[in-house]
């Protein structure tokens, strides 16, 4: 009896190291995936991407480590429905989440996919999506916008205050959460920044960053909105007249001109944004010394972006919301150790909606065909499919609202972009190879007739196959009041 029990017991042994080998075999077999999402970080901020103002060498090494992607769009450009279309795959008119409206949690999300398909799912730091998460094992969110000092933190559904600075907070528990996930599990972490976001606020460390030196200005600082639809004219976010006393904390020299006090503004806004993606660049070191420190930097797929472009000073403005190329356009890049080649770059025309899927293929995960985006697997394997999008569907709705950018729905191709601007009757056409600075509409040009053309029919067709036939068009932006306020 004794004889048989012990052989009971060794074979139960067995059989427990056999699953758990098993198991690990499972996670070693399936990437961990790390996201980490900053908040309005223009690519053009960014030293990989030939940033003329700032470095960012953690942030370069994932493209160095992987690829880099030039052109990665957002479908529409502004906090809460880039990351609802994140989240789901889909675009704002399928998803629901059109303006700072409220996501509504119960539809199918890439978390709860990775999750029940065996994942360990995290959402830590700026989530805005006003709802709880769902899908995700443990979340710890930034309310609505957040602090960035001493921020509130709600960790499952209870708040806590948290000393310190936000950037640094958010990467402490996005480590925490790594370490502390249960070992037979892949992860998946969606570690978001509220950095660097309006108001700009620094850490301690790089407060006098950039103290003596001057950021060169960006080519259209000087723009006067001629040649071009009626909205640029009229929107209000402009550097010389609409930064506030609390973005720039400081009192102006008395007696400027109105161009000295053009460029002070700027000087005061564009450091403090940099200053602040500087605490991200460590941090983001931070985090990679870590993955590798613990042997997991082989596979873990990371990736920095961010959920939209930005404007520095560009065309005047700062904010986004615009279909122009520094709002539209998100950093987007990728390591993954042996399965990503190392310095690469692609040219491929990839938007906000493929995140997921690509995750899903990451993880040996069917991807529903109610998802809109398509997985960039095979890009970041150096293999461009042959029928890869070579056009782009884009939609902003926030009107009236902050910023008074007014709505406007268009398409961009690899040469050329074409914008209406509906409530207005206004259209924008431009050559992006020969006006790459967006500066000159050349709608009403005889010369391009048959672009314009092709490009209205490209349009039509994209609005066709995506299923936007104006649904939202005549529901106005929805105003969360209270702590979740603001885009
Ligand atoms: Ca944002």
């Amino acid at each position: 009896m004794a004889g048989s029990s012990e052989a009971f017991i060794q074979m139960k042994i067995f059989l427990s190291l056999f699953l758990a080998l098993g198991l690990s075999a499972a996670a070693a077999d399936r990437p961990n995936i790390l996201f980490i999402m900053a908040d309005d970080h223009a690519a053009h901020a960014i030293s990989a991407y030939g940033s003329k103002i700032n470095q960012t060498p953690n942030l370069d090494r994932i493209g160095n480590e992987g690829m880099r992607f030039e052109n990665c769009f957002v479908v529409n450009s502004i906090c809460t429905p880039s990351r609802a279309a994140i989240l789901t795959g889909k675009y704002s008119h399928i998803n629901g989440v059109t303006v700072f409206n409220r996501f509504d949690g119960r539809q199918p999300t890439v978390a709860k996919m990775l999750q029940k398909g065996g994942y360990h799912t995290g959402m830590i730091g700026k989530w805005h999506l006003t709802s709880n998460p769902t899908g995700f094992d443990y979340w710890n969110v930034l309310p609505g916008q957040g602090q960035y000092h001493n921020p509130n933190l709600i960790e499952m559904g209870k708040t806590n205050k948290i000393k310190g600075y936000a950037t640094d907070i958010i990467t402490d528990l996005g480590i925490k959460f790594i370490q502390d996930r249960p070992k037979d599990k892949p992860f998946f972490l969606m570690l978001h920044h509220k950095a660097p976001h309006r108001p700009w606020e620094p850490d301690d460390k790089h407060a006098h960053m950039y103290d003596d030196v001057d950021i060169p200005e960006p080519a259209t600082f000087n723009d006067d909105y001629s040649h071009r639809a009626s909205a640029a004219k009229v929107a209000t976010m402009r550097i010389d007249v609409d930064l506030n006393k609390k973005d720039l904390k400081q009192e102006p020299p008395p007696g400027l001109s109105a161009e000295a006090l053009k460029k002070w503004k700027y000087q005061r806004y564009i450091k403090d944004y940099l200053r602040c993606i500087a605490s991200i660049d460590d941090n983001v070191g931070r985090v990679l010394d870590f993955l590798k420190k613990e042997g997991l930097d082989k596979n873990t797929i990371v990736i920095y972006t961010s959920d939209q472009g930005f404007f520095l000073g560009d065309h005047d403005w700062f904010d986004k919301r615009f279909m122009y190329e520094e709002s539209l356009r998100m950093p987007f890049m990728v390591r993954y150790p042996g399965k990503i080649k190392p310095h690469t770059v692609s040219d491929g025309m990839i938007l906000n909606v493929d995140f997921a899927p690509t995750f899903l293929e990451y993880a040996g995960l069917p991807v529903p065909p109610e998802i809109q985006g398509h997985s960039i697997k095979p890009l970041l394997e150096g293999k461009k499919p042959k029928d890869w999008r070579t056009s782009m569907y884009y939609r902003y709705y926030c009107h009236p609202s902050e910023h008074t950018v007014n709505k406007h729905y268009g398409v961009r191709t690899e040469r050329y972009k074409l914008i209406f601007y509906h409530d207005l009757n206004e259209w924008e056409l431009f050559d992006l190879k020969k006006d790459p600075h967006e500066l000159n509409s050349v709608y009403a040009d005889p010369k391009f007739a048959d672009v314009l053309a092709d490009l209205k029919k490209e349009l039509e067709r994209l609005r066709k196959e995506l299923g936007d036939h104006d649904q939202w068009v005549d529901k106005p932006p929805k105003s969360v009041t209270g702590p979740d306020a603001g885009q």
